[in-house]
């Protein structure tokens, strides 16, 4: 049997379409509790790993030709988001979309929705976690999301994922478009999440910070695996350190 909360993704095929391959028989591991990157140039297909194993690849056209996704004991493979949800992956999305026109705290109750249901006590403890990890969004609980700073933001949508008590998280660019403090922020939260023994699978144009912050790392090219392993000999390579690292 697959041990628990390991992500498992082998041999996976995704397309949009008739035309467009955007992943070719990859394979990716996260054991549990670990932090995994996925590193990669636009459109070599990493947002596409997360949204096929979260079960949120585009209806109208994205589809898992090829392949298996589990986690744990659960195939997830082709699966809606909410039985990843269901089974405890819980995604971040890219955009840090929150919805604008409810509260904080509204935005973090609709977290909930989809898993298994729980006692006030149980989720009043929950969110208050997320209010430890996060203060500014304790101090603006009862605030429109939508009048959030944009690193504000990115919190609301990480502590709404944490709602769901994931046992794996995944990242979608969480440090895009932030000011290096609130990227600081973000980095220490994704590093508190993983002490508190959650999975995290990090998709991050910044691979400075992605290889700082992960155990092991992936390179993806054109929809393939070109180059994984621990994420500190990966940082030493000649490859990673010219087109990731920006070295000479
Ligand atoms: P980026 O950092 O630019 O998001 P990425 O590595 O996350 O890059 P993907 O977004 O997974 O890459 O895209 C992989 C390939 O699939 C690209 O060629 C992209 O143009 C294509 N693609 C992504 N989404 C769709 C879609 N909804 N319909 C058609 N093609 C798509």
């Amino acid at each position: 049997p697959a041990p628990p909360d390991t992500l498992d993704v082998r041999h996976l095929t995704v397309a949009y379409g008739r035309s467009v391959h955007a992943l070719h028989g990859v394979s990716l591991h996260v054991p549990p509790g670990r932090i995994v990157a996925l590193l990669g140039a636009n459109g070599a297909g990493k947002s596409t790993l997360l949204r096929a194993v979260s079960g949120t690849l585009p209806l109208h056209n994205g589809a898992v030709e090829g392949g298996s996704i589990a986690f744990g004991p659960t195939v997830l493979t082709g699966r809606d988001p909410a039985a990843a949800v269901a089974a405890g992956v819980v995604q971040v999305p890219e955009g840090r979309r929150v919805f604008a026109a409810l509260t904080v705290e509204e935005n973090l109750r609709a977290g909930q929705l989809g898993t298994a249901r729980r006692s006030r006590a149980e989720a009043r403890a929950t969110a208050e976690r997320v209010y430890g990890l996060f203060p500014v969004l304790a101090e603006r609980r009862h605030q429109a999301a939508g009048l959030l700073s944009g690193g504000e933001q990115q919190m609301l949508a990480m502590g709404r994922a944490l709602m769901a008590r994931p046992r794996l998280l995944l990242l979608d660019e969480p440090s895009l478009g932030l000011a290096p403090q609130v990227v600081r922020r973000i980095a220490e939260t994704v590093r508190e999440v993983h002490r508190q023994g959650t999975g995290v699978l990090v998709v991050e144009q910044n691979a400075a910070l992605a290889l700082e912050l992960a155990d092991h790392a992936c390179v993806l090219e054109n929809g393939r695996v070109r180059l994984e392993g621990p994420a500190g000999e990966l940082s030493r390579t000649d490859e990673v350190r010219r087109l990731y690292l920006g070295e000479e």
